[in-house]
């Protein structure tokens, strides 16, 4: 079977794209390797989606999911590893799996920048998390570290004020990043919380799971033990199975038409985080899934 459209990424851009595809009565897959991006690893409520005043990233998902089963849009979760475009688009799953369609839409998303350091590959998984939400009540009565000093690592810091015993916000530069709200209700709110500036973190030590961290801290060894290290040093866009079909800014973003979010591959669009448009929102990720799925419907219908 020839799809007319195939998604990638199940994250907000993604199921919005999704939902036009469907009513535009486009044969449609959506393929993810999980369901809710981003949204998901959001710390505290989401108060910037129309609709709900306050709502977890959890909860927002599992309604957009719901929302995907209840018309029955084809999905599954897998990842992709190759597309190749010859008269049809092929797209090559990890499963093994191989599809075909005539349009593509990358909803990929941006996924956590790595510290690239010693022992946090290691750790993965055995103290070292880029996800907050996911693995935060593992940590229960114990230390950790959070490394960024932006808004992600604050409100992490918050969350896990609910669980840990003593959490370290690790910033490297000589102020933070996060917005001075979020600071000042750091500062005069949470007394488990102890930020610290010009702190380079240099390895991450332990056994089978992680002891602590060692530190530069104005070219000073600090050494800091903890049993969690949550990475929070910003995002970067999913493209690495593209190859040539895209041409990409310097911040790694797919370039697309303004208008079309089309790349420069006909029939390749691209929407949310991992296109180069400056704002990376939940409801710009949703506009830009309805904007693709209805620029693929008039590519399709020139053809
Ligand atoms: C900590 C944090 C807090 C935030 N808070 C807010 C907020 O309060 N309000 C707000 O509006 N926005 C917030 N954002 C931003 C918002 O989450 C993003 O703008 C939004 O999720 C982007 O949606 P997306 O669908 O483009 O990408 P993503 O959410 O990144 O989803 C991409 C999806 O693609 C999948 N994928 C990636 N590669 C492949 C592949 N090769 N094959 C198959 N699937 C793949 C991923 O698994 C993922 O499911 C926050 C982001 C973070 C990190």
């Amino acid at each position: 079977m020839i799809y007319d459209v195939i998604i990638i990424g199940l994250g907000p851009a993604g199921i919005s794209a999704g939902i036009y595809a469907h009513r535009q009565n486009l044969e449609c897959l959506l393929i993810g390797k999980s369901f809710g991006g981003q949204m998901v690893s959001k710390a505290v409520d989401i108060e910037n989606y129309p609709g709900f005043n306050k709502i977890s990233g959890f909860d927002l998902v599992e309604k957009m999911i719901d929302q995907l089963k209840e018309k029955g849009i084809e999905y599954l979760e897998d990842k992709v590893v190759s597309i190749v475009k010859n008269e049809y688009f092929e797209i090559e799953l990890d499963s093994g799996k191989k599809f075909q369609s005539k349009v593509v839409i990358v909803c990929t998303g941006a996924e956590p920048r790595r510290l690239s350091i010693e022992g946090e590959k290691e750790f993965l998984g055995k103290g070292v998390s880029y996800c907050t939400t996911c693995d935060g009540p593992l940590f229960r009565n114990k230390d950790v570290a959070i490394i960024g000093g932006g808004d992600a690592g604050f409100e992490a810091a918050r969350f896990f004020s609910k669980y840990a015993n003593k959490i370290y916000v690790i910033e490297r530069g000589k102020d933070f990043i996060a917005s001075s709200k979020n600071q000042e209700i750091v500062r005069s709110f949470y007394p488990k919380i102890e930020t610290l500036l010009e702190t380079d973190v240099i390895r991450i030590i332990g056994d089978s799971f992680v002891k602590g961290i060692e530190c530069s801290k104005n070219n000073e060894a600090l050494s800091l033990k903890v049993e969690g290290v949550f990475v929070q040093i910003g995002y970067v866009p999913t493209t690495g199975f593209l190859g040539d079909l895209v041409d990409m800014n310097d911040r790694g973003e797919i370039i697309v038409d303004r208008e079309t979010l089309e790349t420069k591959t006909p029939g390749l669009f691209a929407a949310g985080d991992v296109n180069d448009g400056r704002v990376k929102q939940i409801v710009v990720a949703c506009s830009d899934g309805a904007r693709a799925s209805v620029y693929a419907y008039k590519y399709l219908n020139n053809k």
